[in-house]
């Protein structure tokens, strides 16, 4: 099986399918997500094909500080920062993670309710 023409996420890192690409460098890509809950919903992924945060190398785990140092970024240059955004991962089937290639979700814009689940 070939893990990167399988996922959704690696062909858009891949520029095998088109999307408005927010921010990338050799780490990590940023884009909106397709059926946003807000007025600002970005994802930021590694380019890394790593499934989720359970199935993520010890090694890697850096890479979740710098989704979160580039979501601070974007967060500001989406005039968010100040009023407040939400970080969400979600992790296997009963954490709601629809796409095996782990993600960030950058939310804001709107005010977010207080529950989690
Ligand atoms: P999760 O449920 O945490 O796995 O989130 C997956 C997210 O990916 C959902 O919010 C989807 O709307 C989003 N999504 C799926 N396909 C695409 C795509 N091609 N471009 C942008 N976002 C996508
Ligand atoms: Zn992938």
């Amino acid at each position: 099986m070939d893990e990167r023409a399988d996922c959704i996420f690696c062909r858009i890192a891949d520029g095998k399918i088109k999307s408005n690409i927010l921010y990338q460098d050799e780490e990590l890509l940023a884009f909106p997500d397709i059926n946003p809950l807000a007025p600002t919903h970005i994802l930021i992924i590694p380019r890394k094909h790593i499934a989720s945060v359970a199935e993520m190398p010890t090694q890697d785990a850096h890479l979740i500080g710098d989704m979160a140092k580039l979501a601070k970024k974007l967060a500001g240059d989406n005039g968010i920062a100040e009023k407040g955004f939400r970080l969400v991962i979600n992790n296997g089937p009963e954490g709601g993670q629809g796409v095996n290639h782990l993600h960030m979700h950058l939310l804001g814009g709107r005010q977010l309710g207080s529950k989690l689940g």
